[in-house]
């Protein structure tokens, strides 16, 4: 849902203390318009490396081409000696990538997902190509399907259990632990809020206010329009943020 800067606008159910924890926008708004306008100077989102050493991976130009836009993020905190730190993120990979230096990193060691997803996803696309050459309904056909299905359900098991969750009670779960093993949408923890929580969580940095932008070009379903703020969305993100947001 687009934002209005009179609610919360990053907020979860925590089971721990059976009530919502939330965070408002508003002071985050005003450095994500400031970002904003980076993002138009400068077409790019190394926005601190020199216009030499830019690397044209990291164009916004992606986000106006196939895979359209994306959420991008700023959680405003305090350091134990009460210094402002902004941080900033992006939602899922950038073209592919998954860590750009000045952007919080993703909630798992990058290289131990690639070295546990590479090989079996392979595989995954072999298995397509193979389900394709056998007729309809054939033993083979259903069988290799099956097979197919069960790799790439142990894949997503062994993917959300690289996810190590911190929140500012000093607490540490898995996505396993937080849902109590049902159903994980595709995708939970890949947004910018817990990206940004969880950075500021390891690095004893207390939140004081948090917004989420979209940029590029508009979704699909023409839900996210470029430079409109919007709360965090409520099938992955809202299930894990009260306990996310606990003990700031
Ligand atoms: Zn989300
Ligand atoms: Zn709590």
């Amino acid at each position: 849902m687009p934002h209005s800067q009179t609610s919360p606008s990053c907020f979860g159910y925590c089971q721990c203390c059976g009530q919502e924890h939330f965070l408002f926008s508003a002071l985050a708004e005003k450095h994500c318009l400031e970002l904003m306008r980076s993002l138009q100077e400068k077409k790019r989102i190394d926005i601190s490396a020199s216009n030499e050493d830019a690397d044209p991976h990291f164009s916004t130009e992606y986000l106006f081409g196939q895979a359209r836009g994306k959420m991008f993020g700023i959680l405003v905190c305090n350091d134990q000696q009460g210094s402002l730190h902004l941080l900033k993120a992006f939602s899922g990979q950038y073209n592919g990538i998954w860590e750009v230096d000045g952007w919080a990193p993703p909630l798992f060691k990058t290289e131990t997902f690639l070295d546990i997803s590479q090989g079996i996803e392979k595989k995954i696309k072999q298995l397509g190509r193979e389900i394709e050459l056998h007729p309809h309904n054939s033993d083979t056909k259903n069988s290799l399907t099956r097979e197919r299905k069960s790799l790439s359900q142990n894949l997503m098991k062994d993917i959300h259990a690289l996810y190590a969750i911190s929140n500012f009670s000093g607490e540490t779960k898995s996505l396993e632990e937080i849902f109590n093993g049902t159903g994980i949408p595709t995708g939970t923890g890949d947004c910018c809020a817990p990206k940004l929580l969880n950075y500021a969580a390891r690095n004893n940095l207390t939140p004081l206010s948090l917004a989420e932008f979209y940029w590029g070009k508009e979704n699909l379903s023409g839900t996210r329009r470029q430079g409109q703020f919007y709360e965090s969305c409520t099938d992955k993100c809202q299930p894990i943020l009260g306990y996310m947001l606990c003990g700031m």
